[in-house]
């Protein structure tokens, strides 16, 4: 067989696999072999690129990150729904439909909650994909859409044109393991399926999208050239001849037996894929649709009717903090178990303080829960006729319940914080943040490393890293010799940082890598530092006030000294790199324009700071010098008018040096 006909047969029996699997639910190929037939796809492509074509599963897994995404035109629009929240409102709408058609007939489906797309097929082929955006122009999700294993990218009919729209959402359990992974790797969570499936759908790098196993639900048929139909119905089987997952639905007749169903369908939420947010109810007869037509916005001839949330009331038995991985402290209310929107209810979120004494919210009270669309519940209310005697205002400990070190309030907003440079309950995303590329920079020790560090006890401080011997690194999952041998020479380099970055690397609030650089370079070793009084920091530019107090409380704490003892005894420099700078530029008003070659703007202000001086952004009388570099503009011809003496970068750099 040339290669050309075996890539067609390939491309066709691989996505008939991908159909049987991810569409019918029912593989029939399995995991080995249609892993063979993709790799030898993959050869023949890569052996004959111009043969790769659009329908190939291959190109599945994401293609190139783009930069934007181009907009689009929906040549039908993609309306909007209107809601309803009761039955009545059915019997209202019913009640419309009848009078102005003789007798009509309903298609009931669940309301998928994601994300609503048009997927555009020419000849049978799948071309574009696009977000509803504003339901008349959206953007061009093509590439993500062809991560979607549900999407077919050929059709059995070539019709010259066909539309469908449908709704692309997270599946619940996929939902569940990235909310996991996420947590384990320190990064923020998502609040559920649908804000995880917007974010997927919206990345511009496909590969990421092609990660977050999205699935779909196609729902109507916007446009197909040359065939028409009777009903609604109609066109889903036809939908589904083609090769979509189309929405579950139900032909009716009464808003008794809507009811009904909607009824069903509510109690049926647990076991879908994806979640609900209502049900969906329209006429069925495609030419009733056009007699009542649409307003601007939503069809005539629909309706989306809301579930309420439902709510229950359960004793708060106790309220428990935990600290998270930023040192968060989040309290928590354990509550009798309850069974809430189909599943058994034992705790629920009470967000932070503030919230807490907002409603004033207290063990023993009777509250009132409703899950609405997030993962755990929320306290609504509470019943104050319920409250028993003798319960007190709930406050939130004033130290850290895991590690005992003080906790303070973030300076912008609502949440405390645990300020325990060796809190466990931080521990993962303070060693990962010390090893980071522009902390103490440790090549091969990134987040599944500590994991499993952290896991075996191996090391219960940053510090602790400098004590790995290569025997115990080579006892981790995917560390051969080779690896572990260069993870302990990455991990003794790192010792030589200097007091700049290992400022940045300990996690002080506040204390980022300027901040790391202006201390540095002002107190020259770590013990100079420490001995400086809150008014000496405070003193110093672009430390202030508020970071001056964290850096002393961190000082004081007697985890932060054990801490640091350990790391000395490890023999980590706590030396500057360069030499304190002194006081040279007390006085003195610097000016930057144009580009420097050996610093950043920021580094160059946080060197003149260091040495005492002020950098502003704009010349005048009060401007001691202005620094130029290459293309220097407006700046340089100001400073010419008001006499002030310029310096190049090398003179600056000289000035440095003292
Ligand atoms: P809303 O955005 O609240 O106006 O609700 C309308 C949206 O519901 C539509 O834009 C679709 O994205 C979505 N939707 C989910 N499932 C269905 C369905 N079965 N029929 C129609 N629309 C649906």
């Amino acid at each position: 067989m040339d290669y050309k006909s075996e890539m067609q047969q390939l491309r066709e029996e691989l996505n008939r696999a991908n159909y049987r699997y991810y569409v019918l639910d029912d593989p029939d190929m399995e995991d080995h072999v249609y892993d063979r037939l993709l790799r030898r796809l993959e050869e023949l492509e890569a052996a004959h690129p111009e043969e790769i074509t659009a329908d190939s599963p291959t190109q599945r897994v994401g293609g190139a990150a783009l930069e934007s995404f181009q907009q689009v035109e929906h040549p039908v629009p993609l309306e909007s729904l209107q809601d309803v929240f009761s039955q009545e409102e059915v019997e209202e709408f019913t009640g419309r439909m009848e009078e102005a058609l003789s007798s009509a007939a309903y298609s009931v489906e669940p309301k998928v909650d994601g994300l609503s797309v048009a997927l555009e097929y020419r000849d049978g082929v799948f071309v574009r994909g696009a977000t509803r955006g504003d339901g008349r122009v959206g953007e061009d999700v093509t590439e993500n859409l062809r991560t979607i294993k549900s999407i077919p990218m050929t059709l059995p009919d070539k019709l010259s044109r066909l539309i469908v729209r449908g709704e692309v959402f997270m599946p619940k359990n996929v939902f569940h393991k990235l909310n996991r992974q996420r947590e384990e790797a320190g990064q923020p969570l998502f609040a559920n399926p649908r804000n995880a499936a917007a974010g997927s759908l919206r990345q511009l790098d496909p590969k990421i999208c092609a990660r977050r196993l999205l699935d779909i639900r196609v729902f109507n048929l916007q446009l197909a050239e040359g065939r028409s139909f009777a009903t609604h119905g109609e066109t889903l089987d036809y939908i589904a001849s083609q090769g979509f997952q189309t929405i579950p639905h139900k032909v009716l007749g009464s808003a008794a037996e809507i009811g009904a169903e909607i009824a069903r369908l509510g109690e049926s939420r647990e076991e879908l894929p994806f979640d609900m947010d209502g049900a969906v109810v329209k006429l069925d007869s495609l030419s009733d649709r056009g007699t009542v037509g649409s307003t601007a916005k939503c069809p005539r001839w629909a309706i989306a009717y809301k579930y309420p949330p439902e709510q229950k009331p359960s004793r708060v038995l106790d309220i428990v903090v935990q600290v998270g991985r930023t040192g968060v402290l989040t309290p928590k209310a354990v509550v009798e178990p309850v069974r809430l929107a189909g599943t058994t209810v034992t705790n629920a979120t009470l967000h932070n303080q503030d919230f807490i004494l907002g409603k004033d919210i207290r063990i023993g009270d009777t509250v009132v829960l409703q899950k609405a669309g997030e993962i755990i519940p929320e306290v609504v209310a509470v019943l104050p006729e319920l409250r028993p005697e003798g319960t007190v205002p709930y406050h939130l400990p004033d130290v850290c319940p895991v590690c005992g070190a003080p906790v303070v309030r973030d300076e912008d907003g609502a949440a405390l914080r645990c300020t325990g440079a060796e809190c466990p309950a931080q521990l993962h995303r303070n060693l990962t943040h010390f090893a980071s590329r522009d902390a103490m920079d440790i090549d091969g020790m990134g987040p599944a490393v500590m994991s499993q560090l952290i896991e075996k006890e191996l090391v219960k401080t940053p510090a602790d890293l400098y004590f790995l011997t290569r025997e115990q690194l080579e006892g981790l999952e995917r560390m051969g010799k080779k690896s572990a041998q260069n993870a302990v020479e990455a991990i003794a380099a790192s010792r030589e940082r200097g007091l700049e970055r290992l400022l940045y690397a300990l996690g002080i609030r506040q204390v980022g890598q300027k901040a790391g650089k202006v201390l540095a370079s002002r107190f020259g070793s770590f013990d100079a530092l420490a001995a400086a009084s809150e008014e000496e920091l405070t003193a110093i530019d672009d430390v202030g006030a508020v970071t001056a107090a964290y850096i002393r409380a961190w000082l004081e704490d007697p985890q932060s000294r054990h801490l640091i003892a350990r790391l000395k005894e490890a023999g980590v420099s706590m030396e500057a790199s360069r030499q304190p700078a002194g006081n040279q530029f007390a006085g003195m008003t610097f000016v930057l324009t144009g580009a420097l070659e050996r610093f950043t703007r920021d580094e160059a202000a946080a060197l003149i700071e260091a040495r005492g001086g002020k950098a502003s952004g704009s010349v005048s009388k009060k401007t001691t010098y202005v620094v130029a570099g290459e293309n220097a503009g407006s700046k340089l011809r100001k400073a010419g008018e008001l006499n002030i003496p310029v310096l190049t970068e090398d003179q600056f750099a000289e000035m440095l040096e003292g």
